[in-house]
Parts: structure tokens; C-alpha cells; sequence
């Protein structure tokens, strides 16, 4: 170990320019870039671009290693992947510490990653195995009509920056229990993290799960790829449409998990303190970066001015710092993504919006990519309240009725997840009836359930994750007929008189 410097440092310079290829650090032989630490601005490693050649020399090897992954028992590749889980737990600390190291939020998030994915390990494990297809009443009979369900090959998993280590986990859980390989591309951003996620992987057959980075060129390489077999996608709407043309060329199946621009409804029978804590998680957790976060708050007039104000403290309230420290807000991912939502902000600043507390970096540190949670008094037409902001704002526009909220809520062309905050049973049925989204959520923002099926509507996406319908994302259908013996079938030639025209 470094003096002066944790173990983790000293990984994150271990990890840098290298690939994993075939259950390996390998070096990278292509241009390399410096990792940032958003917090601090201090260089902690380096990103290597992948070369075509290591490209294609990856997927050579997945296809491989999936041929042997499918050869094993589905009873064996569940104990896999329950030890896979089990390693991936064990890691969470020190894959956490190299998570706020690289893309800054709060270390108790980062360690938490680590943990939410190996439950979907766990998921998945014993769903693959419960089933493989299903028997059909014959149409013939005496005879046995089924569909197999088979893996799709290999799979390019391309995972954004916000929750690196949980979406990849969404994906390849469900990927490599149906029975793929899986090679990840992850985000420039979180990188080394990735990378250092692998050494829970090393006990399956090597080539099965493969880390290749860099930038777009690598992810659309892989995409279009000929020995690639399926996409799964999680990123934003231009990256996403450029993906999805891509994988149409050669009719590849794609999940595509694209961006958010959650409503968050508040009615005058919301419990205000509930409501207002509720709010500023939803708004403010991973410092806005969530693609669930509630972007656009529509509040009932009856509770406007309160709800405002509670807001407002609880935003005040937070702790905002390095994600190392004892806070609840770190650094945004990158000083690209500060600059985006300072325009954000001065946009609606300029449109009329009412700064309540934040809308500027905070004065206490100096370095880093920081913003101040930030509250804001907007009308229904501000073009914060149109597309997605991906940062550490709550904008909130009073509405007169429920009809109101709900209108201005399905007014969005993303449709990922939405909130509501009432206990008006009938509000609530209508609220989950009428959102135009894939998720709703009554009183408990941002949860998940490795168990129920999670995406979105319009241009969110396409297909699900998580629950058994994540798992078909990445298994194909194959028609089998069996007839227990050879025997000549009364349909076939020749065709006797009688059925002919006229008879
Ligand atoms: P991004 O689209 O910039 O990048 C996502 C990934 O795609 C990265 O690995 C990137 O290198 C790669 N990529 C970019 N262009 C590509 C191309 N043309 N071909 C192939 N790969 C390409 O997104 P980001 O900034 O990392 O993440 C933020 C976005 O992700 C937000 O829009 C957020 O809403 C979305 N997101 C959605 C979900 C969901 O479940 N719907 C979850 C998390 C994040």
C-alpha cells in the first residue's frame, strides 16, 4: 500500500488501462484518458479505449464461454451465480469506496450498490432454473407441443454513469441466467469501478462476463457487431435511438432504458412532513442523477405555500461534501454535467422561475463539481419542467385539481416512472390508472422489486427489467412438435377425390 493513500487508491491505479477479458486484467492497447475524481478534481486513473481488435478478440471468447455456460446444468449456473452474489457482497465496501472515488455520491449509496445488485443475482439464479418454456395442450394428439426457451448468445450490456454497478447487475443477472455471455460496456465516468467488480466474476468460465471500455465508437462497435446476439441499453434518449438503428440493421433484440422526467403529484391529504422528506429523496438523492428522479413537482394550491416551505428546510437541510465524509449530497459526476444544470437553472431564471434556497455551487468547497439542492418556483410551460434535468433540482408549479396534475404529468414525451402523495383511495386508483408511465408509485418513491418488471413508456424505452419478464428480454422462443412414433399423417398426399372442387 501507498502511504498516505487507502488500498482502494492503489486499485483504482491498479485497474486503470486495463480490460477484463477472459477472467483477466489485461492491458489496453489504445489510447488512454484521465479518470477525475468529481469531488476533488484530483486525477485517480486512467480509461483505455478499446480497440476493434480487442473488441472483436471478446466477443470470440464470449461465444465461447457461453457455449460452455449452456452446456452446464441450469442447477449448476444457479450455484454459480449464487457465489458470483455472494462475492459481489463481500466487495460492496471496496467496490463502494472506488465508486464515490470516481463519480462522487455518498459512500453509504456506492456501498449499497454492491449489495442491490448481488440480490438481483440471487433473483435470478433461481427463477432461470424454476422454468425453461412450457408445455401446450397438443394439437395433434398423442402428441407433445412445447416451447423451449434458449439464450439469445451475447449480449452487449452498455450501462450509464448514475447507478453503474446496480444496472449492469439488472442486466447481466438476467443475461447469464437465461443462459448468455455477457461483455459490458460501461460509462467513461465509472469505469475503473466496473473493472473492479470483476474479481466477483473469476469463477465462471472465462470469457463469460468480459468488461471492454471507452467511449460511443466501442459501444456502437459492439452493437453491430455480427457475432453479437442482443442490447441491453440503460442511458439517455440520442444514445439509446442511435443504439436501437443500430441493432434494427440486424433485427437484434434490444431493451432500451432511456431517460426519466418523473411527476411528483402532492394532494391536500398528504401527511406534509412525510411528503416533504419524500420529496427531497426523490429529488435530490445521487445529487439528482437518478433516472427516477421527480423532476416536476405539481402541488395541490390547498398545500402549496407548506408544502413549499417544508421543502425548502429539508433542502437547506442537507449535508453537501465529499461523498467520503458524513453527507447526504456528494459532487455531480462530472463538471460537464454541473455546467448543463447551472444552464438549466439560468434558463428558467431567465423564464421567470423563483429561486426558494440552492441554484448556485456551494461556498464551502471550492474544488470539485458541486451543486446545492435546489428549490424553484416554476409555471407548467418552463422548459425545466419539459424535457429531463438529471441534477439536484425541484421545480414546483401549484395546480388547482387533480385533473390539473394528472393532465400536466402525462404532458411529457418520457414516460418512466411517476409519484403521487395522497390518502384519497380514490385519487390514488385514478393516479395509477391514468399516469402515462411504466411505474407509479403511491406514497413510496424511487423503490424497486427485483421481483416486478421495471422501464418505461414512450420515449423511455422499450422492453423490461427485473421479474420474470426481465428474463425474456434475453431468452428466445423455439417451436418443438413430438410425435412419439414415424408414423405417415392422414393430411399428407395424396389428397383423397372427395375434397376436390365440386365433389
Ligand atoms: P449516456 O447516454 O451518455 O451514456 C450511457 C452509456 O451509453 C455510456 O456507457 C456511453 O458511453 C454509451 N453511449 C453513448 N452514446 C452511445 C452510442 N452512440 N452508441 C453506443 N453507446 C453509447 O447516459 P449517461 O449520461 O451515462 O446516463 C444518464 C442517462 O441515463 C439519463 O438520461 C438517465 O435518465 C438514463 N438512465 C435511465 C435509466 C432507466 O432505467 N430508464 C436508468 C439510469 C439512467
Amino acid at each position: 500500500m501507498t502511504p498516505g493513500r487507502t488500498p482502494v487508491q492503489d486499485t483504482l491505479v491498479q485497474r486503470s488501462g486495463k480490460l477484463w477479458i477472459a477472467n483477466e486484467y489485461v492491458d489496453g492497447s489504445g489510447p488512454r484518458t484521465p479518470v477525475l475524481n468529481p469531488a476533488t478534481d484530483e486525477t485517480i486513473g486512467e480509461l483505455t479505449q478499446a480497440t476493434a481488435a480487442e473488441i472483436d478478440a471478446a466477443v470470440a471468447l464470449a461465444n465461447r464461454a457461453q457455449r460452455e455456460w449452456w452446456s452446464m446444468s441450469a442447477l449448476d449456473r444457479a450455484t454459480a451465480l449464487h457465489l458470483v452474489a455472494d462475492r459481489m457482497s463481500s466487495l460492496s465496501r471496496t467496490t463502494g469506496e472506488c465508486l464515490t472515488r470516481e463519480m462522487g455520491k455518498p459512500f453509504r449509496e456506492s456501498n449499497w450498490e454492491g449489495g442491490a445488485s448481488a440480490s438481483a443475482f440471487r433473483y435470478y439464479a433461481e427463477i432461470a432454473r424454476h422454468e425453461q418454456g412450457r408445455v401446450a395442450g397438443p394439437a395433434i394428439a398423442g402428441q407433445l407441443h412445447m416451447v423451449l426457451k434458449e439464450p439469445l448468445g451475447t449480449i452487449v450490456s452498455i450501462v450509464p454513469f448514475n447507478f453503474p454497478m446496480l444496472l449492469f447487475g439488472w442486466q447481466a443477472a438476467a443475461a447469464l441466467a437465461a443462459g448468455n455471455a455477457v461483455i459490458v460496456k460501461p460509462s467513461e465516468l465509472t469505469s475503473l469501478t466496473i473493472l473492479t467488480l470483476m474479481e466477483a466474476f473469476d469463477l465462471l468460465p472465462a470469457g463469460l462476463v468480459q468488461v471492454v471500455t471507452g467511449g460511443a465508437e466501442v459501444g456502437q462497435r459492439l452493437v453491430a457487431h455480427e457475432r453479437t446476439h442482443g442490447v441491453a441499453f440503460t442511458g439517455s434518449v440520442p444514445a439509446a435511438q442511435a443504439v436501437a438503428r443500430s441493432a434494427a440493421e440486424r433485427f437484434k433484440p434490444t431493451l432500451i432504458e432511456a431517460s426519466g422526467n418523473d411527476p411528483f403529484i402532492v394532494m391536500p391529504t398528504a401527511p406534509l412532513d412525510a411528503a416533504a422528506r419524500g420529496a427531497a429523496f426523490a429529488a435530490f438523492l445521487n445529487c439528482g442523477q437518478v433516472c427516477t428522479s421527480a423532476e416536476r413537482f405539481y402541488v395541490h394550491a390547498d398545500i402549496y405555500d407548506r408544502f413549499l416551505e417544508a421543502l425548502t428546510q429539508q433542502a437547506k437541510s442537507l449535508r453537501v461534501g465529499n461523498g467520503l465524509g458524513a453527507v447526504d449530497i456528494g459532487p455531480m459526476a462530472s463538471h460537464r454535467e454541473r455546467d448543463r444544470v447551472e444552464r438549466i437553472v439560468a434558463r428558467a431564471v431567465e423564464q421567470g422561475a423563483i429561486v426558494r434556497t440552492g441554484a448556485r455551487r456551494p461556498p464551502h468547497e471550492p474544488r470539485g463539481a458541486f451543486y446545492e439542492p435546489t428549490v424553484l418556483e416554476v409555471r407548467a410551460h418552463f422548459d425545466i419542467m419539459r424535457g429531463e434535468c438529471f441534477g439536484p433540482l425541484a421545480p414546483i408549479c401549484r395546480v388547482d385539481s387533480l385533473d390539473e396534475a394528472l393532465a400536466l404529468a402525462n404532458d411529457s414525451q418520457l414516460g418512466l416512472g411517476a409519484n403521487i402523495y395522497t390518502e384519497d383511495l380514490s385519487e390514488a386508483f385514478r393516479a395509477i390508472n391514468e399516469l402515462e408511465t411504466g411505474i407509479v408509485w403511491v406514497n413510496t418513491p424511487l423503490n424497486d422489486n427485483d421481483a416486478i418488471p421495471f422501464g418505461g413508456r414512450k420515449f423511455t424505452g422499450a422492453g423490461r427489467e427485473l421479474g420474470a419478464e426481465g428474463l425474456d428480454q434475453f431468452r428466445r422462443s423455439k417451436m418443438v412438435m413430438i410425435a412419439p412414433t414415424a408414423q405417415p399423417d392422414p393430411e399428407w398426399f395424396p389428397y383423397p377425390d372427395r375434397d376436390a372442387f365440386g365433389q
